[in-house]
């Protein structure tokens, strides 16, 4: 029997690695971008999204097992690890716009204190889209409507803040020539007309560089996600991310910080595609000194995705290089706590932002 976990951060990172079985009563989103399939938990100070419903949580050592005083007791191979607390389901969830549509189906709780909605549920990419992006699959599930408004997006982002959540994450799907951006902007501007809400975009970079200026002029802070920097892993999982090269995110990246600022720009670097650990750690040297946060992250193989029958990385080699990106980061003087909005600032799907305090 392996030894317990009891160090917090550790138990996140084994968890997000490994998943966790839960009891029926404890409904499992499904579909969505980002913590799909899985849900969100408070272990200590730490909030970490937690794969429940993919095919290896069935391996997994550890089980969410019943609930006494307002937790819940998290067992590793039967024996307890730790009490963690599961998020509550926001107020908004009850409520429904014009012709009965649930604030639900247009944007879901995310972590701590965010929301997150993509607001376009399409890509245009074809053959060519991202084989981790559950864009897709989650349109085909229904659980959400394909096509926000600005107007449906900036009801429920009132009516969330209202009850204390502080940063939204709105994405979308590269659904034509402008990448998506002028929807995405619409959506975010009608979002910082209605609340005080810190907002975050992202988007893939556009072949108008003004669209770039489009997108800061509504937002706090931006993700524009190479998600590797193997040239070959990048090849085959993200055909249409390698056609428009390095070069192509280096000028939207120094573009987007020069609007927004250093360290409120990143780029997610997904864990666990088969890239090389030297790919990571260049990919970090260079992010780091466009003034870019490298959000280092392992791979959520999900369900109707081309990678669903794939597992997170191991949990050790991940932390190794977590630590070595770590100290990149910091010589840098970038801090996750510093960035503004989205999924830096909340950290929850990673324990690399806990690292990078
Ligand atoms: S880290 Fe990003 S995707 Fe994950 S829960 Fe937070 S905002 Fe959502």
């Amino acid at each position: 029997m392996s030894a317990p976990v009891t160090d917090p951060l550790r138990l996140k990172l084994d968890l997000q690695a490994l998943g966790m079985r839960i009891p029926p009563e404890i409904a499992a989103r499904a579909g969505g971008a980002g913590p799909a399939d899985g849900i969100t938990i408070f272990i200590g100070d730490l909030v970490a999204t937690v794969p429940t419903g993919a095919w290896y949580i069935d391996d997994s050592p550890y089980e969410l097992c019943d609930r006494s005083d307002g937790s819940w007791r998290l067992a590793r191979d039967d024996a307890e690890v730790a009490r963690v607390t599961l998020a509550d389901e926001p107020g908004f969830y009850r409520r429904s716009i014009a012709d009965n549509i649930p604030y639900r189906s247009l944007a879901l709780r995310h972590g701590r204190d965010a929301i997150g909605s993509t607001v376009a549920q399409g890509c245009s990419h074809g053959d060519l889209s991202c084989k981790f992006c559950a864009i897709s699959a989650s349109k085909r599930s229904g659980a959400t409507l394909a096509n926000k408004t600005p107007g449906q997006l900036a009801e429920v982002a009132e009516a969330a803040e209202a009850e204390g959540f502080s940063h939204i994450v709105l994405t979308t799907g590269s659904t034509g020539e402008d990448a998506g951006i002028t929807h995405l902007a619409a959506c975010a501007g009608a979002v910082r007309e209605r609340t005080s809400m810190k907002i975050h975009v992202q988007f893939e970079p556009p072949d108008d560089p003004a669209l770039i200026d489009l997108a800061a002029s509504v937002a706090d802070t931006a993700a524009i996600n190479m998600e590797s920097f193997d040239e070959a892993v990048l090849g085959n999982m993200a055909p249409s991310k390698a056609r428009k090269g390095v070069e192509r995110f280096n000028k939207t990246w120094t573009r987007a910080v020069s609007l927004l600022g250093r360290g409120q720009v990143t780029s997610f670097v997904i864990l666990g595609l088969g890239e090389s650990r030297r790919s990571i750690i260049d990919g970090c040297k260079l992010l780091v000194s466009l003034g870019v946060y490298p959000y280092l992250l392992p791979l959520r193989p999900l369900p109707g995705t081309p990678l669903e029958s794939w597992r997170p990385p191991p949990p050790d080699a991940t932390m190794e290089i977590f630590e070595s990106a770590a100290a990149i980061v910091m010589d840098a003087g970038l801090r996750a706590s510093s960035c503004l909005a989205g999924c830096v600032r909340c950290g929850a799907c990673t324990t690399f932002t806990d690292l990078t305090g």
